[in-house]
């Protein structure tokens, strides 16, 4: 069976490279990246659209430590599951400390420290959680596989098994938001994956075969109600519970889970995860655990090869940039450079001595959404003429009715 060419022209590393996104350094180490301040801006305007999401939908954003004790990660149980994983201990003042492989047992110990009653589950705690996972040097490739990437992480504590369903519809409803505003379409470039347990397992899932059936069968139950198309997937569950993967293929033809939604009946016994009931006692909760955006590295790897490295207005590094025809209209192109910078748009200015059609065709191999020609006509009028990289040339316009254009498109994330 032939497999087919690879799309090596949208390849991410290679346009990282390109666009000076990212890198790698072997004195910093392998699958460690080193962001730009070019793949810096896509990476914070990412971060910023699902916080901000996020908030909207009444998630509580904090901040945990990178760090903790090895004791904390063998009361979650991660650490025999995971310990392939996880990299040596750190020891400090006598203590063993690990690179966290998992935000849940820092987002537990934070549930934990005062009561909470009924009336405040669901309780949604969220953060952009930097994370280290070994992964073998085969295995490294590009920001798709990292050793370290920052994941859109979330711990929702619910007050019953009803909530938690909800809870993970609404995480669904999440995910297939942002997909949208992403330009993706379900079942064409992502697909739902249900992923379940092995009761013959033991050693590798947490043992409770009546509490995986259970769990299993209100997943299923609730891709059905959604109308969503699934395929189920045995033996790919977490160890504390099943779950609903989003499954992305690369240019490669390489799938992942992008992101996952992951119903957990095993933590709350372990971290003693209980609330305040109705009826004045404690009762134990239940927890979802998920992911929105998933890692960023892995998404912008995504993304970088879906858009072919010309990303939409609100990603773009640089979003316009001023080309004066001559030396004579730089000081109006200077003008035009800093009203844009004034309305907050990402904007550079292209005055070295060059020919104007030099100066485009660079401008186009960085694929820059706006270019913005001044010469004798537009100084004198105020006007830009503009050259868009999604639109064509369009006509001579205000300088301060482009502002309104690019603004509204910057916000609505067309
Ligand atoms: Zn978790």
């Amino acid at each position: 069976m032939s497999v087919p060419p690879a799309d090596t022209e949208r390849d991410h590393k290679k346009l990282g490279k390109e666009l000076d996104l990212f890198t790698f350094s072997d004195s910093v180490g392998k699958g460690l990246p080193l962001f730009t301040p070019k793949g810096s801006v896509v990476r914070r305007e990412l971060e910023r659209f699902i916080v901000d999401e996020e908030i909207k939908r009444e998630y509580l954003h904090v901040y945990t430590p990178d760090i903790a004790k090895l004791d904390l990660y063998k009361k979650s149980g991660h650490y025999p599951h995971y310990k392939d994983s996880m990299y040596a201990p750190i020891e400090i003042d006598g203590e063993q400390f690990m690179l966290r492989p998992m935000t849940c047992p820092h987002h537990f110990e934070l549930y934990l420290r005062k009561p909470v009653s009924y009336r405040e589950l669901p309780m949604r705690i969220a953060e952009l959680a930097q994370l280290y996972r070994y992964e073998q040097s085969g295995e490294i490739m590009g920001l798709q596989r990292v050793r370290t990437f920052c994941l859109a992480d979330a711990h929702i504590i619910c007050a019953s098994e009803e909530q938690a369903v909800d809870e993970i519809s609404k995480a669904l409803d999440l995910i297939e938001y942002i997909t949208s505003v992403f330009g993706l379409t379900l079942d064409i470039d992502y697909r739902y994956r249900l992923s379940l347990g092995d009761r013959t397992n033991a050693e590798k899932y947490f043992k409770n075969d009546s509490a995986w059936e259970k769990g299993e069968d209100l997943l299923r139950k609730l891709m059905q109600t959604r109308g969503s198309k699934f395929e189920e997937a045995k033996d790919e569950a977490a160890f504390y519970g099943p779950k609903i993967d989003i499954q992305m293929k690369n240019v490669n033809g390489k799938e992942d889970t992008a992101f996952t939604v992951q119903y957990d009946f095993c933590m709350p016994e372990r971290f003693d995860l209980s609330y305040i009931g109705e009826d004045g006692k404690h009762h134990r909760a239940f927890v979802v655990h998920r992911s929105s955006i998933g890692a960023i590295e892995r998404i912008m790897a995504f993304l970088i090869e879906k858009y072919a490295g010309a990303f939409p207005l609100w990603l773009s590094p640089v979003q316009a940039r001023v080309l004066p025809v001559s030396e004579k209209h730089v000081a109006y192109a200077k003008e035009v450079l800093n009203a844009l910078k004034t309305a907050n748009i990402r904007v550079d200015i292209d005055d070295a001595n060059e020919s104007l059609g030099k100066k485009i065709r660079c401008a186009k191999t960085e694929k820059i959404p706006y270019l913005l020609v001044v010469g004798d006509k537009e100084a004198e009028s105020k006007n830009v003429s503009v050259d868009s990289r999604d639109y064509g040339k369009l006509d001579a316009m205000p300088l301060a009715a482009f502002i309104v254009r690019v603004t509204e498109e910057i916000k609505t994330r067309k």
